[in-house]
């Protein structure tokens, strides 16, 4: 007797097996194989399920977290991507502190540039007492501030190694974490990849030895700043 696996028990009751493959399936089940009626039975509620769920809208903050497990099917990269030329409008740590603010206050890095038409708003935040952080950004078209925004591939490269990869959503916003380790690069892919935007991430050292919120500087230099970083 010829059973049938879960991906064609998947697709009967999805609708989707052919005819006459679709009524031989059906034939087996009416003979009693017990096995098979539970995979199809099985199938069959979990087709129902995603019916039922498939016009409700996720909410945003899930949809990131199911995109930062599952590896993303990125739109074809190409390698000739132009570089466009990004220019540093904002950079937090170029700004004076105000007078009687606590230097410690500041935690992170902000920075906003500006590439061609592209606006790219990004913030740094350090986890403590560790290595990682995490990278929050918004990519807008400030020339066409209504071009659609979603489902950019976004990418942070420390030299040919990919640290982390995303896409933005409909807002343009994205996240990611990672490991800070040598040079990080952002990295932008706009129009399918043809041309990107490509900045430098700062890296931000958390001292152990300071209260929670305080940053210091990495071992080389002595410049004290509030929030500290190595290009
Ligand atoms: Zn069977």
């Amino acid at each position: 007797m010829k059973h049938y696996g879960i991906a064609q028990w998947v697709d009967f009751a999805r609708g989707v097996t052919p005819e006459q493959e679709g009524s031989i399936m059906g034939e087996h089940l009416a003979t009693g194989c017990l096995e098979c009626r539970q995979a199809a039975d099985f199938c069959d509620k979990l087709a129902r399920v995603c019916l039922a769920v498939a016009p409700l809208r996720a909410p945003e903050a899930v949809v990131r977290n199911a995109r930062a497990i599952f590896p993303i099917r990125w739109p074809e990269r190409s390698k000739r991507a132009v570089r466009i030329a990004a220019e540093l409008i904002y950079d937090s740590f170029l700004v004076p502190v105000p007078a009687g603010m606590r230097a410690s206050w500041q935690v992170g890095w902000q920075a906003l540039y500006r590439a061609g038409d592209c606006s790219l708003d990004l913030r740094i935040e350090p986890e403590l007492q560790s290595s990682r952080a995490a990278v929050i950004g918004q990519i807008s078209n400030h020339t066409v501030p209504e071009t659609e925004m979603a489902n950019i591939p976004i990418c942070l490269r420390s030299g040919r190694l990919v640290v982390a990869e995303t896409l933005s959503n409909r807002f343009g916003e994205f996240q990611m974490e990672y490991e800070q380790q040598g040079r990080i690069q952002l990295c932008v892919y706009l129009d399918g990849g043809v041309r990107r935007i490509q900045v430098p991430l700062k890296t931000l050292v958390a001292d152990k030895h300071a209260g929670r919120d305080r940053l210091n500087m990495g071992a080389a230099s002595g410049k004290k700043r509030p929030g500290v970083y190595e290009e």
